[in-house]
């Protein structure tokens, strides 16, 4: 007997299946179609309107190298926000840096209770962690109408459809810019290039038109079908995106933890981008529009 297949269909004329043992979990949140799936390959399977956002096999190469990469080069990070990242994989990476307190914005109260329950072990106990902080909200309006600021700003979110799409938007990444202390970093999930050339041609012109710096850098996940995906990088001080190796590998040691994706090798090689992608990106202009001055 065959198992049953789910099949996502990714763009027009290509997708992928995978084989399914059950369905753990379905349900219709007040923002979309929720799913769990037990599959026979990637383990338990996140899926929000059709599209696969996490698996138990895989996601760690996705969320740590969302996570670790703004952070260690960073370096000092004591805030930082995850907007998005309902299953609880940035927020259990983040949470890994010892001095950080983490809020995470996720629209979706759902995905956060389904993930509790049916994928305990992707986010591992992090929302209940002493240093993170839940709110249930819009990203793009919580960005928009508080005042804190942030060492590193991290956006987990769906692709640029449905609630996600707001938070693919300039008015959007300006307002991270506005939210970012100085010297911070703006890190961003910026699709799979080779089947959604467009997101990172939109992603690039945005956040090249708003930060003094503007880059991508590629990881690979064998869920996000169709080859690495680009995370969008984003700070007005260039300098953090060339911090050396020995610096990277010093804080990496410091903090003590393993990984399976991320290593001071593995960070400074992922914004190596072949010119097949580098095509797809508009070129940095010589500065970006001053700041706007907060009148408060
Ligand atoms: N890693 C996945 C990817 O790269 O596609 C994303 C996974 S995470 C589950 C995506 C989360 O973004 C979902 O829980 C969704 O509810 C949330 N989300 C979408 N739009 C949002 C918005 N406007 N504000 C806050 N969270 C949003």
């Amino acid at each position: 007997m065959t198992a049953a297949r789910f099949h996502e269909d990714i763009h027009a004329g290509y997708g992928q299946f995978f084989d399914i043992r059950a369905v753990v979990h379905r349900e219709r949140t007040a923002h979309q179609d929720l799913s769990i799936l037990d599959t026979e390959h990637f383990g338990r399977v996140l899926v929000l309107d059709g599209i696969v956002q996490t698996t138990e096999r895989d996601n760690r190469f996705y969320h740590e190298m969302l996570t670790h990469v703004p952070l260690f080069a960073h370096g000092r990070a004591r805030r930082m926000a995850i907007v998005g990242g309902g299953d609880g994989g940035c927020l259990r990476e983040a949470l890994r840096h010892e001095r950080l307190s983490v809020v995470l914005v996720e629209i979706d109260e759902a995905v956060i209770r389904a993930s509790r329950r049916f994928l305990p072990e992707l986010s591992d106990g992090a929302f209940d962690h002493p240093r993170a902080e839940i709110v249930i909200a819009d990203g793009a309006a919580w960005m928009r109408r508080g005042s804190e600021r942030f060492d590193v700003i991290v956006v987990d979110s769906t692709d640029p459809v449905g609630p996600g799409e707001a938070l693919f938007s300039r008015g959007f990444y300006a307002a991270c810019r506005e939210r970012l202390a100085p010297g911070g970093v703006l890190a961003t999930q910026s699709g799979v290039p080779f089947v959604q050339p467009e997101v990172l041609r939109a992603c690039s012109e945005r956040l090249s038109a708003l930060f003094a710096d503007a880059a991508f850098y590629t990881v690979s996940v064998p869920s996000y079908s169709g080859g690495a995906m680009t995370l969008g990088w984003a700070s007005d001080d260039p300098g953090l995106r060339r911090v050396s190796r020995e610096t990277l590998a010093a804080r990496f040691a410091g903090a003590g933890f393993d990984t399976r994706c991320y290593t001071p090798d593995t960070h400074t090689a992922s914004f190596a981008l072949p010119p097949w992608i580098e095509a797809l990106i508009t070129p940095r202009r010589p500065s970006a529009p001053p700041r706007p001055q907060r009148h408060r």
